[in-house]
């Protein structure tokens, strides 16, 4: 008991202080960058608290059980595979105009139109929440959000669309930890709202 209220003491410090820090952060020098590296340079080393059993598991922050859907019409697609070709998210497939939601609290650091670290990903937003956690939206029509900008969990944040490089309307979805390692999102996004297979 004393030690998940010292862990919520904890939680809470690294929020306020990696809130203080975010708006230290000069936004505009990561929107040319290669989203890796943007990622990378975003994450501090000793900054957010993590559950430490995970991270040593698998890496992912324990933030990541609270991410809910970012579409709630549309279908599931292609997922990360671990073979064949790269793909480090999830594509889900709405018509154009569909509303994206933001999966958890965070502070918009990446709002790109095919910028040179983004190319292929069209109009796309990354979000980072309390710097031990990730999410990027991508191919969107429009994009509702300006870099260094505060949302919540369900705020819209952006539209489906296909923009980069698309063959039909999808949102693709990434989740990564605080060293830029694209998580499976399918390991996390909840049971409920999950979007049925076509
Ligand atoms: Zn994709």
């Amino acid at each position: 008991m004393k030690l998940k209220i010292f862990a919520a003491a904890l939680m809470l410090t690294a929020a306020v202080a990696s809130a203080a820090c975010a708006a230290d952060i000069d936004y505009q020098e990561f929107q040319e960058d290669p989203l890796e590296t943007a990622i990378r340079k975003l994450a501090s080393p000793e900054g957010g608290a993590w559950d430490r059993e995970v991270m040593l598991s698998g890496g992912a922050p324990d933030i990541v059980q609270e991410v809910i859907w970012p579409l709630r019409e549309g279908y599931l697609g292609r997922g990360i595979k671990r073979k064949g070709r790269r793909h480090d998210g999830v594509d889900m497939s709405a018509p154009r105009g569909t509303p994206i939601y933001a999966v958890l609290d965070g502070i918009v650091e990446v709002v790109s139109n095919n910028g040179p670290g983004f190319r292929g990903y069209g109009r796309v937003i990354v979000i980072n929440h309390g710097g031990r956690l990730w999410s990027l939206y991508s191919h969107n029509s429009a994009n509702y959000v300006k870099v260094g900008q505060r949302v919540k969990q369900g705020d819209k944040i952006a539209a489906v669309g296909r923009t980069g490089r698309a063959t039909g309307n999808h949102l693709h979805f990434e989740l990564r930890n605080a060293k830029g390692t694209p998580l499976d999102p399918m390991k996390y996004l909840p049971k409920e709202g999950r979007l049925p297979r076509r």
